[in-house]
């Protein structure tokens, strides 16, 4: 091989960088940019997703995975992407052990005699017939508890009162989820008999306990775990500095009883030109009991139909195909985003790109992408088309995807997260008070407006945003 002088092999060598890289940028066309603005101008104006927000949280209600709401919520689910229009509407099977809440009910047996007001936790035991009683041991932490001498715990009921605090982007909820899912668990191997804690809820005058997951799996070395209210919580820390030993009985009727088969709900916008390629949006259809599911999550459901439903009426269907997901029980574990992703983690670079709403229904104030270098300009081209309704970009951070799209993320689905005005929603998160009063349909609107422009963008694009299996495995994403 003839050798070139080093300057001119820099130069060639450039040369052939800079023309590969413009021709494997992804591009959105200009009609696309055109035609994003007035889909997302609509929806600001649009009610669709308020009306299906308040369909399902009226109709069906509460939407405990595994309940007999579950199966109504399902069939609410397919009637109501029929009734929209979706192309094509169809459910994947997802199973999961069913954990049943009957009754639960607790009291201050000593110093002072009185009613507690608490919720059992998802995959909770119940305690023996004619409840239990013990002793209370307090701690400030997880980390509290975790270097506890095992002989002050063994035989008692735990108590970790950790209070969160209320924050824009819900940041502490990641130490509330912590204490909640880890505690009951780290607890049960110490020996003690029951797990409390203070609710993972920022609504610090509220009687009303928050509940959520725990990190059993099963019954065996399940103990019974709930969460107080704050105000209950405040009341038994009090009664706990008295100094005088404490102690508490629960009733608590729950636990797993087999297991149950569910679904995911899927309606389809199908693409005239890469039908077999796609959006994916969605929402859980899963909710807790107490409440009705409206900010967590019919809203994250009733943003993605509403956001298919916008482009579906649109003269031509896009490019590619707009999947909308309704998750299956998304709050014992992500049961249908695994189920999902376990499905389709061949088909991982059919998906343009995928983010699933499941943060209340606050505005959309900041994206972040996890995508290929040449997709940026993409997300350049979308963020510029979601600043005007208030949406910042921060190149700097990965997106996640979202609750269950987390698990497609992780096969190598190109992601964003949309991140949504948390400021209110951990006051009423996993409560009696989720219910639809709490939806400003405005703010819904906004949030139905970034998921039809940035869906819309994503089907016309030129070119795709880097899925693949296993590309994003390093990103760095947290869910
Ligand atoms: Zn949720």
């Amino acid at each position: 091989m003839r050798r070139l002088p080093l300057t001119l092999l820099a130069a060639s060598l450039m040369l052939a960088i800079g023309s590969a890289n413009a021709a494997t940028q992804t591009t959105v066309p200009a009609a696309a940019v055109k035609t994003a603005e007035q889909l997302r101008d609509k929806a600001m104006n649009d009610n669709t997703a308020y009306e299906i927000v308040s369909s399902v949280t009226t109709e069906v209600g509460p939407r405990l995975a595994g309940s007999p709401a579950d199966a109504r919520g399902r069939e609410w689910a397919i009637a109501k992407f029929k009734a929209l229009g979706f192309d094509k509407v169809y459910t994947e099977e997802v199973s999961y052990p069913l954990w049943e809440r009957r009754s639960e009910h607790a009291e201050i047996v000593a110093p002072f005699p009185q009613p507690l007001d608490l919720i059992a936790l998802g995959y909770s035991a119940g305690t023996p017939k004619g409840g239990l009683t013990a002793e209370v041991v307090k701690f400030d932490s997880l980390d509290a508890l975790k270097s506890a001498d095992p002989t002050k715990v063994k035989g008692k009921i735990v108590y970790v009162d950790a209070r969160m605090t209320r924050q824009k982007d819900g940041h502490d909820y990641g130490m509330g989820s912590a204490v909640r899912v880890g505690g009951p668990v780290i607890a049960a191997k110490m020996g003690a008999a029951a797990f409390l804690l203070r609710s993972a809820g920022t609504d610090a005058n509220s009687r009303t306990p928050h509940t959520g997951v725990t990190g059993f799996t099963g019954p065996d070395g399940a103990i019974p775990a709930a969460a107080l209210s704050n105000p209950d919580a405040d009341q038994l820390s009090r009664i706990v500095g008295y100094g005088k030993p404490v102690s508490i009985k629960l009733d608590l009727d729950v636990g797993f009883n087999g297991t149950y088969k569910g679904a995911n709900v899927i309606g389809e916008v199908t693409g005239k030109t890469h039908p077999d390629q796609g959006v994916a949006i969605g929402g859980h259809l899963d909710s807790w009991d107490p409440g009705t599911g409206a900010i967590d999550d019919g809203a994250g459901v009733a943003i993605a139909m509403a956001a298919g439903k916008l482009i579906h009426d649109m003269p031509q269907r896009p490019d590619r195909t707009i999947r909308v997901i309704a998750f299956a029980n998304e709050e014992m574990g992500l049961w249908g985003g695994k189920a999902y992703a376990e499905k389709h983690a061949k088909e991982v670079s059919k998906f343009q790109l995928g983010t699933e709403s499941d943060f209340g229904a606050g505005k959309v104030w900041l994206m972040t992408a996890s995508v290929k270098p040449e997709a940026r300009g993409a997300i350049d081209q979308i963020a510029k088309v979601l600043a005007p309704i208030g949406v910042a970009y921060d190149a700097s951070k990965p997106g996640g995807g979202g609750s269950d799209l987390s698990q497609m993320h992780g096969k190598g689905m190109a992601a964003l997260t949309l991140v949504q005005d948390g400021t209110n929603y951990f006051d009423y998160h996993h409560t009696a008070n989720d219910t639809l009063d709490k939806i400003d349909p405005k703010e819904l609107a906004q949030n139905v407006a970034v998921y039809a422009a940035f869906s819309y963008m994503a089907a016309q694009a030129d070119g795709d945003f880097g899925s693949a299996p296993g590309a994003f495995a390093n990103d760095g994403a947290e869910e």
